[in-house]
């Protein structure tokens, strides 16, 4: 798909989500085994457990925003991810988004996050936990320069690159979204182990936190993943393509959302009015 493609589609798919949604009424999990259902960018889930709140080794952000659901694969790898980082003292790992009790699209921000299976985690790891006011108003820390080439040098940290690759070699993970200029620093940093590299994909923005997603849990059979990420580091041409002034972009397609998949159309009938 051509950048200029993707960027209008990115366009579409954010003004489409600003609307209210009716998963915002949901609100507690939906009782049975947990099973992710449908596309990360439209779908559901049923039986999600909540990420503890309370932990020594991550610390969740904004939890007014009762965000913090996910499908139990979700829990258990941001435990293990905030247990690896606390181990190696690299500091305390940032939990943002995950999804909400029932999965589905948030009312504003981003289109995905709907099965239970994606979170966003801050790019810094702060050495001294925060208190609950930083936590409910979180300072993001924009790492990329504003020509949108390279990272800031003097707010890149090798403990970033720590961060990312412990992520992308986890089993469970099948994707890591990062600005275009951290991807760059990270193809620079990694050295001969360069496999995980092939996890981390360029996208808009996510220029102060990865967003992570896990492969569909074996047992969820409604759930559907994605292709893997070509084969390689990414650091090649794909990646400069992003440093590439836009092409001059076609009209953008009006896109309304997809037919939800039945079984979350099913579950909205019998919890919303
Ligand atoms: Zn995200």
């Amino acid at each position: 798909m051509k950048k200029s493609v993707i960027a209008a589609l990115a366009l579409a798919a954010s003004v489409v989500c600003q609307a209210a949604t009716p998963w915002q009424k949901i609100t507690h999990p939906v009782a049975g085994t947990p099973q992710s259902i449908g596309a990360f960018s439209n779908g559901c889930i049923i039986g999600a457990h909540e990420l503890p709140l309370q932990s020594d080794t991550y610390q969740v952000m904004r939890t007014d925003q009762r965000r913090y659901f996910g499908h139990p694969d979700l829990v258990l790898f941001i435990q293990r991810l905030g247990n690896q980082v606390h181990n190696l003292g690299l500091g305390t790992l940032l939990i943002g988004d995950m999804g909400m009790p029932a999965g589905g699209r948030f009312n504003g921000g981003h289109a995905s996050h709907q099965s239970g299976l994606d979170v966003d985690i801050f790019l810094q790891l702060p050495k001294t936990r925060w208190t609950a006011a930083q936590l409910l108003k979180p300072q993001a820390l924009d790492l990329v320069a504003r020509d949108g080439k390279r990272v800031v040098p003097s707010l890149w940290k090798p403990e970033i690159t720590s961060l990312i690759k412990l992520a992308a070699k986890d089993n469970d993970v099948t994707r890591i979204f990062v600005n275009p200029a951290i991807k760059q620093q990270l193809c620079l940093d990694a050295g001969t182990d360069r496999d995980w590299l092939r996890k981390v994909r360029p996208w808009f923005q996510h220029r102060a936190h990865m967003h992570v997603r896990l492969r569909c849990p074996a047992d969820s059979l409604e759930c559907e993943d994605q292709p893997l990420p070509p084969p390689g580091d990414g650091c090649g041409a794909e990646l400069q393509s992003w440093f590439e002034p836009p092409k001059p972009s076609t009209t953008p397609e009006k896109k309304t959302p997809p037919p939800l998949p039945a079984s979350c159309q099913a579950l909205l009938d019998e919890h919303v009015l």
